[in-house]
């Protein structure tokens, strides 16, 4: 038995997140319901991320306190994890006791072990609101591209990261007025320090996938910057270095520390306060993070340079899966142009159930997938209703009322019959290379592609009509198919498992059961099952 660590993104709480962020926290999901199935010792973690400039803008600009807003969104978003079926040992946040105070310790241990110095910046300054323009306080044009509305730390129109100071004219977000210049003293994390050891470990680590590997090497062979740590901003983690009172941590370098803290809190919830430990610091834990592709330096270079930093034996992040971006029909998802689906207005369109599986059927896993209510119409109606939930449905309403909701006692199989038991007997294990690939999508195609198996083996049998001649044959027949539901109550578990559960109900078995058990036949000739229901419907989207 293994351990493993499961963390998805954390989604900044500036509102719910929309289909392209909420991929992360679903596919974590998906993935701590498999291990869990093999029967592998899990945790898996996240929270809202709720620091950082754009949501102090909003708040100043609305006149309420930013933790107004951070509070309606997070509980928000906790809800909806529900209504989603995403089931995390914890979903914190990063205004959190705990956070807080594992942050401070972090960086107090960084300074005392000599990585934290200060240095003088120049920042824009506003005379007018009297106050520093971090980051998005600050908007201008981009010196690259030209783009007007390129905010003080990356233009969004041509994605490069920026220093305030290089826009062409700055502006201030709140007043318009054009910023001054002003030295301030902030304090800097020793990244190039970590160079070399993160080099090797980069390299060493054949897990990471392609994307995540060339970029962070790419990164790293062009030499590492030391990071600024603290901001002139009021809302954030009160940094505890001396004489930086009334600075804040950089909202990026303490996120990313969640993923420990969020675990410190579980642990303490778990009533074994002690426990993460066994976790974090225990040798052969798998630490497995999903995130997008914009997020790979945090994940790769900084989150375990800042862990080495510590000293502490701290299990450095395995596998990194960085899914590209998924577009909303051929467009980046933006909240200020309205392009794009937020996962509350989603579930106006089709239940939870079916967004997980469209969300895994298009999930990037190596290039930018597109979402269009076209193709989600498409997933839905041809893959879930029409290949699982027919098949699912045809074999069990045929046991229902030819069989007395009876499991049939099989004949002798032909050639077709061992075909079809082969399928199932090596589905587990071919699927399992699959997801232990971190290969979602292909697991979750190659589960639905033994649906259309069982359905095309109906078709060719026609059991319909083979009951006037052949009742033998007949009974062999749904003998085989009720097996094949019965595996895929398994195999899909972890993507649907509202649908799991339902399949479940109708065939009269229980939840205990793991992974490996897909390939056996459970249901033994006498076995009486429940009353099928059909298990989705079609779905019509019309978006106004
Ligand atoms: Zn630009
Ligand atoms: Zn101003």
């Amino acid at each position: 038995m293994g351990r493993w660590i499961i963390n998805a993104a954390w989604p900044y709480v500036n509102s719910v997140p929309h289909l392209g962020t909420f991929i992360h926290l679903l596919s974590a999901d998906v993935y701590a319901r498999y291990l869990r199935l093999k029967g592998e010792e899990v945790i898996a973690v996240t929270g809202s991320d709720e620091h950082g400039t754009p949501i102090e803008v909003e708040a100043i600009r609305n006149g309420v306190p930013p933790r107004q807003l951070t509070d309606r969104v997070h509980n928000q978003i906790c809800e909806l994890l529900d209504a989603y079926n995403i089931r995390l040992d914890n979903y914190t946040r990063t205004e959190s006791p705990v956070h807080i105070k594992y942050t401070q310790e972090l960086y107090t241990k960084l300074y005392n072990n000599g990585y934290i110095y200060t240095q003088n910046v120049n920042l824009p300054y506003c005379e007018v609101d009297k106050r520093f323009l971090p980051d998005r306080f600050v908007e201008g044009t981009c010196p690259h591209c030209g783009f007007e509305q390129a905010r003080g730390d990356q233009c969004d129109s041509c994605g490069r990261v920026l220093d305030p100071l290089e826009l062409i004219r700055p502006r201030c977000v709140f007043c318009n007025s054009t910023p001054t210049v002003k030295s301030s003293t902030h304090w800097f994390f020793d990244l190039p320090k970590f160079r070399d050891k993160l080099y090797t470990s980069v390299k060493e680590n054949k897990q990471l996938p392609e994307n995540a590997r060339n970029f962070s090497l790419r990164w790293l062979e062009e030499g590492l910057k030391p990071r600024a740590v603290t901001r002139d901003n009021k809302w954030g983690i009160p940094a505890p270095f001396p004489g930086a009172e009334g600075k804040t941590i950089y909202v990026w370098l303490e996120a990313v520390l969640g993923y420990v803290s969020a675990s410190i809190e579980w642990a303490e919830k778990s009533g074994r306060p002690e426990a993460w430990r066994d976790f974090w610091f225990g040798e052969g834990t798998r630490n497995v993070h999903f995130i997008g592709k914009d997020n790979i330096p945090f994940h790769v270079i900084i989150f375990p340079a800042l862990l080495q930093a510590t000293h502490d034996p701290y299990v450095l992040p395995w596998q990194v899966s960085s899914t590209e971006f998924i577009l909303f029909d051929g467009q980046k998802f933006s909240k200020s142009n309205k392009i794009g689906v937020w996962i509350d207005d989603a579930l106006k369109y089709a239940p939870g159930e079916y967004w997980r599986y469209v969300l895994i059927a298009i999930r990037p896993e190596t290039r930018d997938g597109n979402f269009t209510w076209h193709e989600f119409e498409a997933h839905v109606n041809a893959e879930l209703n029409d290949a699982l939930g027919n098949f699912v449905h045809r074999t069990l309403t045929f046991i229902n009322n030819q069989f007395e909701s009876t499991i049939p006692s099989p004949g002798k199989l032909d050639e077709k019959d061992e075909q079809i038991k082969n399928e199932i007997e090596h589905a587990p294990e071919k699927i399992a290379l699959l997801l232990d690939g971190f290969q979602l999508r292909s697991g979750l195609a190659a589960t639905i592609d033994l649906a259309r198996y069982g359905n095309q083996y109906l078709s060719e049998r026609e059991p319909w009509h083979l009951i006037k001649t052949d009742h033998v044959k007949t009974a062999t027949t749904l003998y085989l198919a009720s097996q094949l539901v019965s595996a895929l109550e398994i195999l899909l578990s972890p993507y649907l498992p509202e649908t799991s559960q339902r399949i479940r109900d109708q065939l009269n078995l229980t939840a205990n059961r793991n992974w490996s058990d897909a390939g056996k036949f459970r249901l033994e000739a006498g076995h009486r099952i429940a009353k099928a229901t059909p298990l989705f419907h079609k779905v019509k989207v019309n978006v106004s």
